[in-house]
Parts: structure tokens; C-alpha cells; sequence
């Protein structure tokens, strides 16, 4: 099967990031730091979501080290590697007390 996906953000709020901090410890707070590094323009920050357009990103190549992965503050722009890990990543989010 061919790849659809190399990253992903298993996270959908579209709070402000100053609220996600209080209540979420692995939320996505916008930063955008994906969006500046990444080289081919493939993440963009949309109606207050982050979007990755998978085919511009696949289409880039390995020359990017998926530096996204590497530079998101919150651990939460992952490789892709399919649906069960997905779901093993879910189980370990925690919400903050
Ligand atoms: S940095 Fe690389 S892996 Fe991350 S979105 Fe951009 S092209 Fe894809
Ligand atoms: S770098 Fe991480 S926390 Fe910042 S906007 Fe991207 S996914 Fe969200």
C-alpha cells in the first residue's frame, strides 16, 4: 500500500493555546512552529487547526528530517504509523489535574 500520511496531530481543539495550556498537557496550543519549519509549506494553521497537506508533504522527500516531528513543543506532531499506534497514543494523553 502506498503512504498517505508521514506526520499527523492527534489533536483537534481549536482553543486558544492559553487555555489549552491550563487544562491539557498535550494539547496543541498553536504555536505554529510546524507550520514556520516545515520546508515544503505542508502544514498550515487553519480556522484554528493545524492542516497538513499529505501529498505535498510525502512529495517533499526525506531532505526534511521531519524537523516538524522534532521542533513541536507539546510532542504531539507524530510520525504516521497507521491506526493502532494512533490509538496506543491516545491511551497515553493525559489531562492535567
Ligand atoms: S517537515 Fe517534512 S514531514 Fe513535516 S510536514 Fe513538512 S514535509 Fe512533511
Ligand atoms: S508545533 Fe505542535 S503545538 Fe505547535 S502548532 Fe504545531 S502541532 Fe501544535
Amino acid at each position: 500500500m502506498s503512504l498517505k500520511a508521514r506526520v499527523h496531530v492527534p489533536c483537534s481543539t481549536k482553543d486558544l493555546g492559553k487555555n489549552v495550556r491550563k487544562v491539557c498537557e498535550v494539547g496543541c496550543i498553536s504555536c505554529q512552529m510546524c507550520v514556520k519549519k516545515c520546508p515544503a509549506e505542508a502544514v498550515a494553521y487553519v480556522d484554528g487547526l493545524i492542516t497538513i497537506d499529505h501529498p505535498k508533504c510525502i512529495a517533499y522527500g526525506p531532505e526534511c528530517q521531519e524537523i516538524c516531528v522534532e521542533k513541536c513543543p507539546r510532542n504531539i506532531m507524530r510520525k504516521y504509523e497507521g491506526r493502532a499506534a494512533i490509538a496506543r497514543q491516545a491511551d497515553g494523553l493525559k489531562m492535567a489535574s
